[in-house]
Formats: C-alpha cells, sequence, structure tokens
C-alpha cells in the first residue's frame, strides 16, 4: 500500500495507473476508521481494479469547533486497518496542502441543503462539496463510495456530481451497525460509557418508526418518537424527521412519498449522532 501527502505524488501515480486502463475506486473519509468504512473499501476493492482512501479531517465543513477540535485521529491504526484491508492507496493530505489559501467557492444545493443537517449545520454542506470536488478533481475516480449513514450527504454528492458534470458513478453503501444497533461513528469513542449504553436507543427509536408505519398516522408516529426520545434526559434532540428519501423534504402523510426515511439527529452532551432508515410502506400512494 502506497501512501502519499502531496497531491502532486498521487496524481503522478494515478496518472499511471490510468494509463495502464486501471478502473479506480475512491472512498474519501475523515478517518478513525471502523467497519462502517471498511465496507465501502471492500465494496471499492470488489468493483475496481485499485482503491483509493483518503484520509482527511476536513476544517471547513464543520459548524462547531470543538466538534473539530476533539475528532479523533489515529492515522497510524488507520493505516494498519488500511493495509489489512489491502486498499492500494492512501491520500493523508495536511490541511495546507489541500488549502493554500481559505477556500471561498460557494456551492448552492437548493432544497436540498435548507433541511436536516443542512439547517442544523449551517456551512456544512457547503464545507463537504468544498472538499469533494477537490478530492475528485486530484483522484480522477471512476468510482466513489459514500455510506447512506450520511444520507443526506450522499445526496448532496449525487447533486455536486451532476453540476460539475463529472463522470463518476456514485455508490451507495448500507449503513453498517454494532451489535446493539447503533451505527458505527468515529464520534462514538468519544461517549461516556454510560452514553454508549444509551446511544442504540436511537437505533431502536427508528426502528419501532419503521414498524409501526403500517398501523398509525405518520404524524402520530413521529409525535410518539419525538415523544420517546425526549423522555430520555441524556438524550437532546436536533431533529426528527420523516422525508421523502429523493428530494429530502419532510412528508406529512405516508401518501405523500413512495420513498420515506426517518432521519435523526441527537446530542449526547458534546457529542452529536445521526441516523436514518427506509421504511417501506407498501400502502404509499394506494
Ligand atoms: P466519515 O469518515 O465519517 O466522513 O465517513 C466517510 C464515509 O464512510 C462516508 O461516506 C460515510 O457515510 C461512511 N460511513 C461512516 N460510517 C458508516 C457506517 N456506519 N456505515 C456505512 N458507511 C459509513
Amino acid at each position: 500500500m502506497q501512501i502519499f501527502t502531496k497531491i502532486n505524488d498521487i496524481k503522478a501515480a494515478i496518472t499511471l495507473l490510468k494509463a495502464k486502463k486501471y478502473r479506480i475506486g475512491f472512498v474519501p473519509t475523515m478517518g478513525a476508521l471502523h467497519n462502517g468504512h471498511l465496507s465501502l473499501i471492500y465494496k471499492a476493492k470488489a468493483e475496481n481494479d485499485i482503491t483509493v482512501c483518503s484520509i482527511f479531517v476536513n476544517p471547513v465543513q464543520f459548524n462547531n469547533t470543538e466538534d473539530f477540535e476533539k475528532y479523533p485521529i489515529q492515522n497510524d491504526t488507520d493505516i494498519d486497518l488500511l493495509k489489512n484491508s489491502k486498499c492500494d492507496l492512501v491520500f493523508l493530505p495536511s490541511v495546507k496542502e489541500m488549502y493554500p489559501e481559505p477556500p471561498t467557492e460557494k456551492f448552492n444545493f437548493g432544497t436540498l441543503e435548507n433541511v436536516m443537517e443542512g439547517a442544523f449545520r449551517p456551512g456544512h454542506f457547503n464545507g463537504v462539496a468544498i472538499v469533494v470536488k477537490k478530492l475528485f478533481e486530484i483522484i480522477t475516480p471512476d468510482k466513489a463510495y459514500f455510506g447512506e449513514k450520511d444520507f443526506q450527504q450522499l445526496m448532496i454528492i449525487k447533486s455536486l456530481i451532476k453540476k460539475l458534470n463529472l463522470r463518476i458513478e456514485i455508490v451507495a453503501c448500507p449503513i453498517i451497525r454494532e451489535s446493539d444497533g447503533l451505527a458505527m461513528s468515529s464520534r462514538n469513542v468519544r461517549l461516556t460509557e454510560h452514553q454508549r449504553k444509551i446511544a442504540p436507543e436511537i437505533h431502536a427509536l427508528l426502528k419501532k418508526c419503521a414498524d409501526h408505519s403500517m398501523e398509525f398516522s405518520l404524524e402520530h408516529v413521529k409525535s410518539e418518537v419525538i415523544k420517546s426520545i425526549e423522555a430520555i434526559p441524556e438524550f437532546k434532540l436536533d431533529y426528527f424527521e420523516i422525508a421523502d428519501e429523493e428530494n429530502l423534504q419532510p412528508i406529512s402523510n405516508w401518501s405523500d412519498s413512495d420513498t420515506p426515511r426517518a432521519f435523526v439527529a441527537i446530542f449526547l452532551d458534546k457529542v452529536r449522532l445521526i441516523d436514518n432508515m427506509k421504511i417501506f410502506c407498501n400502502f404509499a400512494k394506494s
């Protein structure tokens, strides 16, 4: 496995690989890797000749200084995990390498970014778009792999691809969970023992919501889930929404969408966790 820290060096390596007609699969990450990230690496390996993983904690996508400062960094462990996963190339740039000047580009994702993460983390998706555009320019992948864990981000990236007319296939990968249901996240290591014990309730509530979609009105299901979240003193709810998974607009009735998905963001003290779950309601629009 080759490790690069300089843009020009990885670009040169990729030019050589492309000359051999190798297909490049790319997995962008912020490191502190877990099995969720590795599932993306395995998928990229299965579908491409060369797999590239980037590790870069992107300062411009953080709207909260403490979240950025406390973001876990474990490059040595990450490199071992990537070696074991037979990843081919790793790109580990510094902030100065990625942003010699502070980036100023502004994107407009319209209604996709006005809700949920976009509404609660102003500037977040602009920062994500800035870094992903730059990484795509450097790596020039054939396919790029993103987790449904960050479902809204996935839709923003698909929109970015269209906006920039890039010929990169975006591959959506399912959420990988701990055995107790908690969605794997780099931020989970920041939870106290007690917080870690109660955090799987987020998944349990999403599941309850999905399971009861057939029996009750959307309004009822939503208010019951919100009540349950508010009943847990350690949870501070940012949002719980049921939205159409294509346009991400919140819906008020099950019949408003063929593809509803529940989305949640919760603080446990200073640690913010997000999760989401597809709702299969085959009676929608009937
Ligand atoms: P991050 O390092 O958090 O920026 O995540 C890098 C990529 O891994 C993103 O596409 C995430 O959606 C994806 N990812 C993170 N956690 C999971 C998970 N539990 N299951 C699947 N994909 C994930």
